[in-house]
């Protein structure tokens, strides 16, 4: 490539000096990003640039910050020329959000104002240059953008040297306190929650002591691969202190979030480590910060996480604590659920509940979903809401969800047993369960020993479990589509799928979310949305079900525009087993094959 080709001749002509930095090589075409609110500056500043005889360059323009952030987003920049006329707040608060958006790219502030005026404040707040318009040539604006790149450079590798830790390669807490102050303006501004985890060694010394100081560095050095593998590609990990860990977790759905991933790590790191042959176990303490709770700054997150991390080492090894007291209550709750959930599990307190599909042309039901339910010793009937969160985050819905199956199919196979053949039952799948390796295997054990027609057996998936990976979903639906069951998209209408990726799967059904169903007749845009998912979807030979539906008003709307069935307070809330017996029985229309109807 051109850019290799003019890297090795200028590295030819300066070899053997080994001592100097390692050679800058421009690049030979730059991505250059303006900012700007005047349509002729950006064909102005294009004819200069055209004319540039040291780089060529491709000029993207945007005129205001929502289409920065979007052209932020797909590409990055060399450098950022910025008309400083073009924001909405300070020019020097906005330069150093800019410089943080634009991923560190060197920023040129183009004004009218002198130079003599501008060029301090600009350098203060981070500008990379300044150029006052009314001095603006293609010489100087070459120029200007050729250092700006070149300065940015050398930086950055001075930088990547002076603030990386040597022994782990990981980034030292100069750095990392940088890291968290931008993670914190992004979390600001997004309204996500933010973690910041402080681990230390418990006993380092002890440690240090026993083996010795090269094998204490082996040790920290396997134990910082561990923290990365544990951690996503996002999370920020640094070494703080000669035993001590810091990482920022972004984007947490909660704040109870952290919770789980310094579980995780804090396991992961129990196990034993091989030291010369010996096995040594070691434990740490952690302490978790989240943001916006426990500060504003990142001196203060990180000096509170420090805090609770102290707090944790009063325990036993291997514990942890939140800064904010009331976060340890909730974590307490929390592990309490998942204990009794557990036991709940063994000792048969779970109960499957069963919610009637009727057809909207006949009345007639035509299949049920099957609905968990917790029935408590103690606390009584407790609803999936209250306890799904909590079996998702803890992995236990995963054999939650094949009791669930198992026990529909049972059912099933006593509804086939009274004669009623052609109702289909259906079972949700949540998330994870779909993803877990065993699935079909394990579907597959189920449905052989339950011996029912599995023609009439449904699976529920929502659209964020179908279109998290489409190549998977392919392969797995088609899976168990071979075994003869049917697929329907839950919740539609909340997620993202398009019908363009509803067609390639063997979907036969879909649910329209309640919350559409719920303002069908009092809201324009979702009776346009509702009519328009079963108009998609008819033309797809795709079975259309309502959920929700819970007045006579709904369900003629429904019966108007052809929706197929509807599933609802309006025909029944999920029942036990023996009152839906009783409620197929008692429903007039539907009378099992082979019963005969007296009177
Ligand atoms: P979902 O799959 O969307 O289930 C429909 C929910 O809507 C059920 O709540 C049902 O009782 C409720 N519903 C149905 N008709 C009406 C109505 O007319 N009005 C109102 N207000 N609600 C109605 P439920 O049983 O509390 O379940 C809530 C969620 O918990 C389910 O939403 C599903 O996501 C999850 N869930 C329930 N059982 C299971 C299960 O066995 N496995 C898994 N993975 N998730 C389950
Ligand atoms: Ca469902
Ligand atoms: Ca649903």
């Amino acid at each position: 490539m051109a850019g290799e080709c003019q890297g090795k001749r200028m590295s030819e002509q300066m070899s053997g000096n080994d001592d100097m930095l390692p050679l800058i090589v421009e690049p030979e075409t730059l991505k250059i990003l303006l900012l700007t609110n005047e349509p002729t500056e950006h064909l102005w500043l294009r004819c200069l640039l055209d004319r540039a005889e040291s780089f060529n360059s491709q000029l993207a323009w945007c005129s205001d910050l929502s289409a920065l952030h979007e052209l932020l987003n797909q590409d990055s920049f060399d450098v950022v020329l910025w008309d400083c006329n073009c924001r909405d707040e300070d020019p020097l608060v906005f330069l150093g959000l800019l410089a943080i958006e634009s991923d560190q790219a060197p920023v040129i502030c183009l004004s009218a104002e002198s130079e003599r005026q501008m060029s301090k404040p600009i350098f203060q707040a981070g500008g990379a240059d300044y150029i006052c318009k009314s001095l603006l040539s293609e010489v100087l604006l070459e120029r200007t953008i050729r250092n700006a790149v070149l300065r940015h450079s050398v930086n950055h590798q001075k930088d990547t040297r002076s603030h990386i830790d040597t022994l782990t390669g990981i980034v030292n807490r100069r750095v990392f306190l940088d890291r968290l102050h931008q993670a914190i303006l992004r979390s600001e501004r997004n309204k996500e929650v933010l973690g910041l985890v402080f681990f230390n060694i418990d006993d380092f010394r002890r440690i240090n002591d026993a083996l010795g100081y090269r094998s204490a560095d082996q040790l920290i050095t396997m134990l910082t691969s561990r923290l990365r593998e544990g951690l996503r590609r996002s999370d920020s990990l640094a070494r703080i202190g000669g035993d001590e860990f810091a990482v920022i977790l972004e984007n947490l759905d909660n704040t109870i979030d952290a919770n789980h991933v310094t579980s995780k790590l804090l396991a992961m790191l129990s196990e034993p480590f091989i030291i010369s042959h010996r096995q040594l176990v070691i434990t740490m303490s952690a302490g978790i910060a989240t943001f916006p709770e426990a500060g504003q700054t990142s001196e203060h997150i990180l000096k509170h996480a420090n805090r609770a991390m102290l707090d944790a080492k009063r325990e036993q090894g291997n514990s942890f604590h939140f800064y904010h007291q009331k976060m340890n209550v909730a974590v307490e709750r929390e592990l309490e659920l998942e204990a009794e959930f557990r036991t709940a599990l063994r000792d048969g307190q779970l109960r499957l509940y069963y919610q009637p599909r009727v057809s909207i042309a006949n009345d007639q039901v035509v299949g049920y979903e099957s609905l968990i339910r917790w029935e408590h010793p103690t606390k009584g009937l407790i609803m999936p809401d209250q306890f799904i969160p909590a079996a998702e985050r803890s992995g236990m819905i995963v054999p939650m969800g094949y009791w669930v199956v198992e026990q529909a199919c049972r059912d099933l196979a006593r509804l086939q047993e009274l004669g009623y053949d052609d109702l289909v039952c259906a079972v949700n799948l949540s998330f994870r369960q779909f993803y877990d390796k065993k699935l079909s295997e394990t579907v597959f054990r189920i449905i052989y020993n339950a011996d029912i027609n599995t023609g009439n057996l449904e699976f529920e998936l929502t659209e964020s479990a179908m279109m998290y990976d489409q190549e998977y979903t392919q392969n797995c639906l088609g899976q168990l589509a071979q075994l003869g069951v049917s697929f329907s998209l839950d919740d539609f209408g909340t997620g993202y799928s398009s019908f363009a990726n509803i067609q390639k799967l063997p979907i036969s059904t879909i649910k329209i979310d309640k919350s559409f169903i719920d303002n069908v007749c009092t809201n324009v845009d979702d009776e346009v949305i509702v009519k328009a998912i079963i108009s998609l979807a008819h033309n797809l030979q795709i079975n259309v079900v309502a959920e929700g539906v819970e007045d006579k008003e709904q369900l003629n709307f429904l019966l108007t525009n052809h929706c197929d069935e509807v599933q609802g307070y309006y025909y029944s809330k999920a029942l036990k087993f023996e009152s839906f017996l009783n409620y197929l029985e008692s429903s007039q229309s539907q009378w099992p094959a082979g019963i005969d109807v007296i009177g």
